[in-house]
């Protein structure tokens, strides 16, 4: 993991919702942990529906929930839909510049403009004013989709590809940032940089790039999106190869995985991809299980579901928690698990911290495994355990034998390559 980019810092919220802080370290700020956004899926003026979305979000982790406000019936939803939720709301505005006024005169935390679509600089600036006199920020979120220009489009495309003539997105890519930088202009010019930007495609290459070379060029916090990515089970792959590669980099201040399915998820794999990363701490239990193989003699897939979605209603403590297929590789796979059953014969060892303290029929392993980690939760709770202080007991292989040697080219370095030699006849 690279050092995280430092930025300006802007903050999301009040005292009722909290304050969620994004980016820093310039300025003398502190650089905040990654946040996770996400956007309800309803209208905006069906109140209670709203609401009800809303908590669900903040509920399943959310640390900002953006709304979308197409006609005034929506910002005029607003102020209610704010006296009723606790998390920070932002206004996501496209074409009309007057929902954003509205939105900010009906309280919301942030506004989102699209470059693509807003771009007069009398209404730009009357959306800042107003932002300014109300302390709240703005995101800037340029989209592919909405910025493609239309009009001698060939001419434009050689004319812009040639300035990142060495990337396969090049054009679209100087699309972006040419957008992006007449857009800052307008902002800059206000002396307004309570801003955080995105630049979001479907392309998770053409993400990458682009976050990179925003990074280079300016100095506010950065929210990541792959948009449009699809349903979960494929928008998912395309948001993790993106995100977690910019983040991976030290790019990124917020995220929002964008699916064509629940946004429950979007908040789930947020959070997932933060957590795999170190980026955050985690809540819950971690799970590891085996992918099966032919040593397997219980329904693994399934016990494995179960024990996931429990663990996902019931536990608060990050413990780790494995779910093995057999005692001949499971304990090694496991090492390092708190909590850990082993399969075979019909039957689960359940081990909590490597204590073996359970042998139960299969129909029994689930509920048993939970109740060890529920008890092993209040001990946690309450200080009489450690997570992660015991390892599953097992013989590592000895690094003085045969195989040791592996331990004296580590330390040595030694990993050149073997030239190839190619023997011409
Ligand atoms: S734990 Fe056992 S069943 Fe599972 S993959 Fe490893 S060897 Fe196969």
């Amino acid at each position: 993991m690279e050092q995280r980019r430092p930025t300006r810092q802007i903050s999301v919220g009040n005292e009722r919702t909290g304050v969620i802080r994004i980016g820093g370290g310039l300025g003398g700020t502190t650089p905040a942990q990654v946040s996770v956004q996400t956007m309800t899926a309803g209208y905006t003026h069906t109140i209670d529906k709203c609401v009800a979305e809303i908590h669900k979000l903040q509920s399943a982790g959310a640390d900002i929930v953006r709304v979308a406000v197409p006609e005034r019936k929506d910002t005029k939803a607003l102020g209610e839909i704010l006296k009723q939720t606790s998390v920070p709301i932002v206004a996501d505005v496209h074409f009309h510049y007057k929902r954003a006024l509205e939105s900010v005169e009906g309280g919301v935390h942030k506004i989102r403009l699209n470059p693509g679509n807003i771009d007069d600089r009398a209404q730009v600036n009357a959306v800042i004013d107003a932002c300014k006199d109300a302390g709240i920020p703005i995101r800037v979120g340029v989209n592919e989709g909405s910025i493609i220009e239309r009009k001698d489009k060939q001419a434009r495309a050689k004319e812009l590809g040639a300035v990142f003539s060495d990337n396969k997105n090049g054009y679209m890519l100087a699309i972006m940032i040419a957008k992006l930088e007449e857009y800052m202009d307008i902002f800059e010019a206000r002396d307004f940089h309570d801003v955080c930007i995105s630049a979001k495609s479907m392309d998770a290459a053409l993400v990458i790039d682009a976050y990179t070379e925003i990074s280079k060029r300016f100095d506010y916090p950065l929210h990541l999106g792959v948009t449009h990515a699809g349903p979960k089970e494929t928008g998912c792959i395309r948001s993790v190869v993106a995100l977690g590669t910019l983040l991976a980099n030290g790019i990124g201040d917020t995220i929002r995985i964008s699916y064509a399915s629940d946004p429950v998820f979007e908040v789930e794999d947020g959070l997932e991809i933060l957590w795999s990363l170190g980026a955050r701490e985690r809540v819950g239990a971690e799970l590891i299980a085996c992918p099966t193989c032919g040593r397997i003699q219980v329904d693994l897939f399934s016990l494995v579901q179960d024990v996931r979605t429990k663990l996902a209603d019931e536990i608060r403590v990050p413990m780790k928690v494995a779910v093995m297929g057999c005692v001949v590789n499971g304990p090694g796979e496991a090492e390092g698990a708190d909590i850990a059953v082993f399969a075979g014969d019909r039957k689960g060892i359940i081990y909590v911290q490597g204590e073996r303290v359970a042998n139960v029929p299969e129909s029994e392993i689930l509920d048993r495994l939970l109740e060890e980690c529920r008890a092993f939760e209040a001990r946690v709770t309450s200080g009489e355990a450690k997570l992660g202080q015991k390892r599953v007991d097992i013989v590592p292989p000895d690094p003085e034998g045969e195989l040791g040697s592996g331990w004296e080219k580590m330390a040595a370095e030694r990993h050149a390559p073997t030239p190839i030699t190619i023997n011409k006849t």
